[in-house]
């Protein structure tokens, strides 16, 4: 089994595919995201997570956070202010006079997910693929991979994150060519990167981004905001840290709340604190911040070649674009609204699983569980809809019929192609058609088989074959299972609603054309045979064949049904009379 890991500055998540679906998995707690928090005890163990995230405001020293900011990184580089090192050295973090590398300290995140992951399957879990952002350099990629090696996975694949998120969003199943763009706002970092997909395959054509612009730097602004609204002025280092744990609640709540009230007990000097904030006050401080991301995405267009017009598409990543600020500001700079279909701050480790799965070569089962949207089938006769792949199939799927002629002398068969869920063919979509040519046959006698196959990829193949000539015609068609969800909403609203008036026409089709045979038999058995059958048989046959003429032209569906049925029982005898003679 091959885990997905998202490897995030502030969060980190772990999952793997199971029972064809990409799943997540918790800790005991029912938590599925575990900050990427380590810290150090004196007493030599470790706590990763929540737990170590509790820790920081009491022990800094001992605790690390953002270590993502660190890896593969060396003394001078941006993020390293403060640490001691030799400029050009590799990074090391001083933990009770042990030097500990970045790697070591990310590989305890990941050894914690890979416990969460064990624990929740019941088994081990040894093989992973890692996401790292699009814009990490070799050096980073390499260490976040020895980070994995030491938690004890192998490392399948590192993915890049915005390829991981479009996996997840489904774009995979654009067409070719698309263009995507990914707006990643997570705690402590911004990227936009746009994707071209190219064969199935996601392209980076360009990212941009700042790696300190985040939901850290909206909890600062906040917290300054409470700290004014309190009248407090005068910080030490626990209140400021309290301070900025109730901004991030507040922002956080007030993603789906309009106002709340922050209760902080005993924050300054025993004082207890009550602050009302509402949305708009909380967006007039993170808007100056969040607007900073504008020019990065005008970049990464720019970079790319691109007008935000010539998108295909627009997805979030990260929690901070649960924020609706964030939301309306991203419609703002790309003129359109973002696809909110996925959960933000999980769409990066979805991916990194799906991609998991297909490298376990188990992305068959999700071609499996594709199923066609709607019927295909071909029109017959009267001009009914003859399913022959009904809806929700999986794919691939492969079915077929045997055809025959309907009229005596026909030379030839127009085989159309259906989907839809109407009974009458001309209610439903026509996907083509193809002829398929026969000597001229007496009615019934040419046999036409027409085979549908579905592969994986939703491409429909027809095959019609005249048996006796082995005349055969083969049509592909592309577009069978990729009808757009509001189509198939559509067709299949219409078959509900329409479903009696349908029903009928197809019952009383079936009866024109049981009639359509039946009349002429009829009119010749009397002819060759009526001189031997009594007066009043063959008045009451009379009688049933012009009930039936007349409730064909009514178009009265029970009145014709009743009628043939009734004809039928009237021509007993003329039938047996028929029967015997043919046998002589
Ligand atoms: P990263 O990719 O940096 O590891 P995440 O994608 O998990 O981070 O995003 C974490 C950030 O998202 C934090 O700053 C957190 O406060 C913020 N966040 C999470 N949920 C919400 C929410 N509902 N509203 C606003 N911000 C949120
Ligand atoms: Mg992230």
């Amino acid at each position: 089994m091959i885990a997905g890991i998202d490897l995030g500055t502030t969060n980190s998540l772990i999952g793997v595919y199971e029972s064809g679906f990409p799943t997540l998995l918790a800790d005991p707690d029912g938590n599925r995201l575990t900050p990427s928090v380590v810290h150090y005890m004196a007493d030599g163990s470790i706590l990763v997570g929540r737990e170590a995230r509790r820790m920081q405001g009491l022990h800094p020293d001992r605790t690390i956070s953002s270590v993502k900011r660190l890896i593969g990184g060396r003394f001078g580089d941006k993020g390293t202010e403060g640490l001691i090192g030799a400029k050009g050295s590799p990074v090391t973090l001083p933990i009770d006079g042990k030097k500990l590398t970045p790697e070591e300290v990310s590989s305890e995140i990941l050894k914690r997910l890979k416990t969460i992951a064990e624990d929740r399957l019941g088994t081990q879990v040894n093989r992973a693929v890692i996401t790292v952002p699009a814009y990490f350099n070799d050096a980073q990629r390499a260490a976040t991979k020895k980070a994995g090696e030491l938690a004890g996975f192998t490392v399948e694949r590192i993915l890049s994150e915005p390829t991981a998120a479009a996996l997840a969003y489904g774009l995979d199943k654009l067409s070719d060519r698309s263009k995507v763009a990914v707006y990643d706002l997570g705690g402590g970092t911004f990227d936009l990167s746009i994707l071209q997909l190219d064969n199935g395959v996601f392209e980076v054509l360009s990212t941009h981004g700042e790696t300190r612009l985040g939901g850290d730097d909206l909890d600062e602004a906040i917290a300054e905001l409470l700290a004014r609204k309190a009248g407090i002025d005068s910080f030490t280092p626990g209140t400021d840290a309290r301070l900025k744990e109730a901004a991030r609640e507040a922002k956080e709540r007030l993603s789906t709340e309009e106002s709340l009230t922050l209760r902080l007990p005993f924050l300054t000097g025993g004082k207890s604190l009550e602050i009302p904030i509402t949305r708009a006050e909380m967006e007039m401080v993170c808007e100056p911040i969040i607007r900073r991301t504008r020019a990065h995405c005008l970049r990464s267009l720019e970079d790319a070649g691109l007008n935000a017009t010539d998108l295909d598409q627009i997805i979030l990543v990260g929690g901070s674009t649960r924020m609706p600020l964030v939301r309306r500001l991203v419609q703002e700079i790309f003129g359109r609204e973002p696809n909110l279909s996925q959960h933000p701050d999980e769409a990066v480790a979805l991916g990194a699983i799906l991609q998991g799965a297909i490298l376990e070569g188990n992305l068959r089962n999700i071609a499996l569980l594709d199923v066609t949207p709607l019927s295909l089938g071909i029109e017959t006769f009267g001009g009914l809809m003859n399913v022959i792949i009904p809806r929700n199939t999986t794919i691939p799927a492969k079915a077929g019929e045997m055809f025959t002629n309907a009229v005596a002398g026909q030379s030839g068969m127009t085989i159309t192609i259906l989907q839809g869920e109407r009974e009458m063919a001309a209610d439903n979509w026509k996907l083509g058609s193809l002829d398929i040519p026969f000597p001229p046959s007496p009615k019934g006698a040419a046999r036409v088989g027409v085979q549908f196959s579905l592969d994986a990829d939703g491409i429909l193949q027809v095959l019609a074959r005249d048996t006796a000539a082995g005349t055969e015609k083969i049509m592909e068609i592309r577009s069978a299972v990729e009808v757009s969800d509001e189509a198939v909403e559509a067709m299949l609203a219409g078959s509900l609603e329409h479903a009696f008036e349908d029903m009928d026409a197809r019952i009383f089709t079936e009866a024109r054309l049981k009639a359509e045979e039946m009349l002429p038999a009829v009119e010749a058995a009397l002819a060759q045979l009526g001189s031997e059958l009594p007066g009043d048989e063959i008045a009451e046959i009379h009688k049933q064949t012009t009930e039936v003429t007349s409730a064909l032209q009514a178009k009265e569906t029970t009145r014709l049904k009743q009628a043939l049925s009734t004809l039928d029982q009237a021509t007993q005898t003329l039938a047996t009379r028929l029967m015997e003679r043919a046998m002589g």
